[in-house]
């Protein structure tokens, strides 16, 4: 199983890629950034799951939508928390913003399913790979995720301001192979960092110390970009060895 980065950014700019993340070959993370996936794998993608609603991780599920109903003959199942694809649903595809896709029909069936993912269960997703969301500190109706396959688990924090469940569930895994967590802000603009629910790089080694695996490797995301040389020289000061997610860039956890 592997994890590969399509876009990787907290936020948009002329060098940036809003979150979106290829979980093997037939499931994305988040689609900020989904319309960048190359046609024949666009094909292959069957569910998208969404860590929350907010619009630099869903901006382009409507476009790919809207790509995929001329191929497609099956629908595509967008899964996140109740509250996430309550907003999806109510102010993005809701017949005026963009057209909503579950009422549009390909053989018979709609191009578009939601699917509420319950907290805190391991739930089968296609490609062997299994998923538990966790509730984080972030609104829009946030989870983080923990992903196993072949006896290896990744730990997604999603969007988040420190949280505690998602560290406890991740560390009670004994084979936990790598951790991907948000730094969206310097440490200069912590108080920004907190007053939205997001992380700066001492917000973030606060969160490493409480799974206390300094062995496993990180791999931070979501960056906003115009901040991204300063997050980078702070981050030396985290205990894990730690990886920049960019583009293209790949976890392989099996
Ligand atoms: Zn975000
Ligand atoms: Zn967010």
């Amino acid at each position: 199983m592997f994890i590969e980065v399509i876009g990787n950014s907290g936020s948009k700019n002329a060098d940036s890629r809003l979150v979106c993340m290829k979980l093997g070959e037939r499931v994305l993370i988040d689609a900020g950034s989904a319309a960048f996936v190359p046609e024949a794998e666009l094909d292959q993608i069957d569910v998208v799951m969404l860590t929350h609603a907010h619009l630099d991780h869903i901006l382009d599920l409507g476009f790919i939508l809207d790509s995929m109903i001329s191929r497609r003959n099956r629908p595509l199942v967008v899964m996140g928390s109740e509250a996430c694809l309550c907003i999806v649903k109510k102010h993005y595809m809701n017949g005026l913003l963009w057209p909503d896709f579950t009422k549009i029909n390909v053989n018979g069936k709609p191009i578009l399913e939601y699917r509420i993912i319950t907290d805190e269960v391991w739930k089968d997703l296609p490609g062997d790979v299994e998923c538990m969301a966790v509730p984080v500190n972030h609104p829009a109706g946030a989870r983080g995720f923990l992903f196993r396959s072949n006896g290896k688990t990744v730990v997604y924090s999603g969007d988040t301001g420190p949280t505690d469940k998602l560290w406890q569930k991740a560390s009670e895994i004994d084979d936990l192979s790598a951790v991907v967590i948000e730094v969206s802000f310097p440490d200069s603009k912590r108080n920004i960092a907190i007053a939205s629910d997001h992380l700066c790089p001492s917000l973030a080694a606060d969160e490493l110390s409480k799974l206390d695996r300094v062995e496993v490797p990180i791999f931070v995301f979501h960056m906003k970009p115009w901040f991204a040389t300063e997050i980078v020289s702070e981050l030396e000061r985290i205990p894990n060895e730690f990886n920049l997610l960019q583009p293209g860039s790949r976890i392989e956890f099996c």
